[in-house]
């Protein structure tokens, strides 16, 4: 046993400021450690209620390394972060989790070659370096598929659905990148993620090492995730499985800390994986407010090498994006949504509401999903949707 845990008091920093780093400084607020956050712009949503905020570019590795010195470890809550940041910053901080995993999981390409390798269940696709290639994988793989960017890409961004009339040629130079993936569409039944936390190993007979959260089922609108539900109204077959799968891999990759796992369910009951993310996950927010242990504080835990917590589900929850669409003729009347029971209202304090940002969220818990769903549909009549 040679690893310390770190201890309250102690600073964790977080590359990245968004929405999930705000969170992630909540739960380490609340837990008496003092957080330091690294974004190139100021006055992040993580930033806000940071000790401390560093603001520049992810290249400029200065900056990065005095960010470091200052802290006793580093997470994060984004994966595009530049390899060569990563590698600069690696020797001089404990990363958790480490650079390779995040190497793995912001490149699709290494993504998926990653879970072929191991078995895992994956979208059939193609790599393509050509527009040649690019005709041969649709033929391998069939119409409708879809062109995806290797890297940086998130929430559809750097994707272009191909069918039968698709003009290759267009769609290859629209593509832009020296590579692509190519992937099959799959016709899914549902679209489900699952959190797993994986701490420090401290001692041989630690029994809470790994934790896995309930899955969610997640919908999707113009790409973006709209709403996740739990518990997952699938069958417990499924539920384990996938559960399952997401543990495997974190295993596989060795991660300290987070992973998230998307997943396609086909029609025949088969799970495939379409995404990773080794950090809090949008679909794992409603385990803020109906789990026994947040998605959040579970990352605090599992990066500072403390026993992870209990993320038992104590409600049913339908977690629902908002986005800057809502802003379109001024401030949402959140007096009106405040009224409704159950309902909890997670704003980021982003100060520019542009259409398809993340803003906030909401939760609405209730003994019964049926019902919490009903809510949820007053709140949308509130909300103008
Ligand atoms: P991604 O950024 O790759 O997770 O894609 C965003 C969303 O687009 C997914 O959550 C799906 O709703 C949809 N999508 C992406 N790839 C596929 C696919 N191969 N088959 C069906 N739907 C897809």
């Amino acid at each position: 046993m040679t690893e310390k845990p770190i201890l309250p008091g102690s600073v964790v920093g977080c590359l990245g400021g968004g929405q999930l780093g705000r969170m992630f400084a909540l739960a380490a607020r609340r837990m008496g450690y003092r957080v330091h956050t690294f974004d190139p712009m100021p006055d992040s949503p993580t930033g806000q209620i940071s000790d401390r905020e560093y603001n520049a570019s992810f290249d400029d590795i200065e900056t990065l390394l005095d960010f470091a010195s200052g802290v006793d470890v580093v997470t994060y809550e984004f994966e595009n972060i530049p390899v060569r940041a990563l590698d600069a910053l690696s020797p001089h901080a404990i990363l958790r989790p480490g650079r390779n995993v995040l190497y793995v999981a912001q490149n699709r390409r290494r993504e998926k070659e990653f879970l072929q390798t191991n078995g895992f269940p994956v979208v059939p696709f193609r790599i393509v370096a050509s527009e040649d290639e690019l005709r041969q994988a649709v033929l391998d793989l069939g119409c409708p598929c879809v062109l995806k960017t290797a890297d940086f890409g998130y929430d559809g961004k750097g994707q272009q659905k191909i069918g039968y009339d698709s003009d290759l040629t267009v769609i290859w130079r629209r593509h832009g990148a020296p590579t692509g993936v190519v992937e099959a569409w799959v016709p899914f039944a549902a679209e489900l993620s699952v959190v797993v936390a994986r701490g420090v190993l401290m001692n041989e007979d630690e029994q809470n090492f790994m934790q896995v959260f309930p899955p969610t089922v997640n919908e999707h609108e113009n790409h973006i995730l709209a709403t996740s539900v739990a518990p997952a109204p699938l069958a417990d077959s499924i539920i384990l499985r996938a559960q399952t799968i997401a543990s495997d891999i974190a295993v596989k990759l060795d991660v300290i800390g987070l992973l998230a796992v998307e997943f396609f369910l086909t029609s025949r009951g088969h799970l495939l994986v379409n995404e990773l993310a080794p950090r809090p996950h949008n679909s794992g927010h409603y385990s803020f407010d109906a789990c026994a242990t947040s998605q959040f504080e579970q990352q605090l835990r599992a990066v500072c090498g403390l026993p992870l917590g209990d993320p038992r589900l104590l409600s049913p929850v339908v977690m629902r994006n908002l986005l800057g669409d809502l802003w379109a003729n001024g401030e949402p009347d959140w007096s009106s949504l405040l009224e409704l029971p159950g309902l909890r209202l997670h704003l980021y304090g982003k100060s520019e509401a542009r259409p398809g940002r993340k803003m906030g969220h909401y939760c609405v818990l209730n003994p019964s999903l049926d019902r919490a769903r009903e809510i949820d549909a007053e709140a949308q009549k509130i909300l103008g949707r």
